[in-house]
């Protein structure tokens, strides 16, 4: 099929995906084996060990290419491990430079495992390039970023980044994970490896852990593969079924998280107990015009802090909420609602993350495919 001209929610629900050559099943059947048979030593299917190759992951990491205009994708256990992979093309003495408002599951690997490895991190903000220029030297092998980001929804300029990326001759990775290929795609922009938690969005549904690399050149997807097949971080063809069936509706959904995230971010902001709002929809959010210009939508992702400064009033709304759930993650079907002074960036001691602009009534929300009455409904009931 001519994947290259499809427009998005043909993609999604075809690319990668062929009725399958024994039965012709219309839905990629989960090839739960370990093995494949040899008619004669070295004689096979092109498929030999389920760590290398299995069919059910070919078909996903076939349609995660396709969906974010890439020419190979690469399926891992976890959006960690896809992340591993790539600092594992690195050696030590080599740097990086990366987004300071980051993952902290990602902050972890790079500081508290690959520093110890003699790779150097350098993490800076990404909102005003002359910060990456200056980070960047000889030694810089990757620049990493992440937008928007977690959990101010500030955005980064990708083309921007690309552009220094070239010039220094360093790859640029990109994390796609709270935008979604619907909403973004970084590769477009000259990114040279897309990185998903496939956790998210991509399954939408919360019931699997996965992550995913994109990219388009042919060598370095050799050697990620390489590294991937060297390692083991590989997902179970189980669960590459069930995010296969999530993306057959990644564009709806797309479309509702971003419809439900403008009705509840327009409302928030009106609330006056509501101080500020985070949202890159808003004309009035520092980085609109980068958002508008690199992202078809702004997504269901938003922050907001309460007025006053006491915690205790962020604990006691998260705990009356009954829509929301209070709980990690995000990108799932269901709204959820989060705490980063208490959960996601509690790591992060209290006057850093006061410098950063984590105020401790800040409150994150993913905004679900519910009806956004019953959202609203349940965030004024808990706001009161
Ligand atoms: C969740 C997340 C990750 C880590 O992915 P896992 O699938 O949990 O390993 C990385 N980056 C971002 C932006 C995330 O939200």
């Amino acid at each position: 099929m001519r994947e290259r001209a499809m427009k998005f929610g043909t993609k999604a629900i075809h690319a990668g995906v062929e009725a399958d050559p024994a039965t012709g099943a219309i839905m990629t059947p989960i090839y739960q084996t370990s093995t494949y048979a040899q008619t004669a030593p070295g004689v096979h299917k092109g498929y030999e060990y389920s760590r290398t190759h299995n069919p059910t992951r070919t078909a996903l990491q076939n349609a995660l290419a396709a969906l974010e205009n890439g020419k190979h994708g690469l399926c891992f256990s976890s959006g960690m491990a896809s992340i591993d992979a790539i600092v594992k093309l690195l050696k030590p003495g080599d740097e990086v430079v990366s987004t300071n408002d980051l993952y902290g599951g990602t902050y972890r690997l790079f500081t508290k495992v690959y520093a110890e490895f003699g790779i150097v991190f350098r993490f800076v903000d990404m909102g005003d390039m002359a910060n990456v220029s200056a980070a960047i030297n000889d030694k810089t092998k990757l620049i990493w970023a992440e937008t928007p980001t977690n959990p101010l929804l500030k955005i980064i300029d990708i083309a921007a980044l690309a552009a220094l990326a070239e010039k220094h001759k360093c790859l640029l990775g990109v994390d796609n994970t709270f935008a979604s290929p619907f909403l973004q795609n970084p590769m477009d922009l000259g990114a040279d490896i897309v990185m998903h938690s496939v956790t998210k969005y991509l399954g939408g549904h919360s019931d699997v852990v996965m992550g995913a690399l994109v990219v388009k050149d042919d060598a370095l997807h050799e050697r990620l593969a390489f590294i991937q097949n060297s390692c083991g971080a590989i997902p179970g063809p189980q669960d590459c079924f069930l995010v296969l069936r999530g993306l057959k509706t990644l564009h709806l959904r797309m479309q509702r998280h971003s419809e439900n995230g403008k009705v509840i971010a327009e409302w928030l902001v009106k609330h006056p107990k509501v101080d500020k709002v985070y949202w890159p929809g808003f004309p009035s959010h520092p980085n609109h015009v980068v958002a508008k210009k690199q992202m078809r939508d702004f997504g269901g992702m938003m922050s907001f802090t309460l007025k006053g400064d006491d915690m205790a009033d962020a604990t006691k709304f998260l705990s009356t909420t009954k829509v929301f759930t209070l709980a990690e993650s995000l990108g799932g079907v269901e709204s959820l609602s989060g705490h980063p002074a208490s959960m996601t960036h509690a790591s992060i001691p209290r006057e850093e993350r006061l410098k950063n602009g984590l105020a401790d009534t800040l409150i994150r929300l993913s905004v679900g495919l519910e009806d956004a009455e019953d959202l609203i409904e349940d965030l004024e009931q808990a706001l009161g």
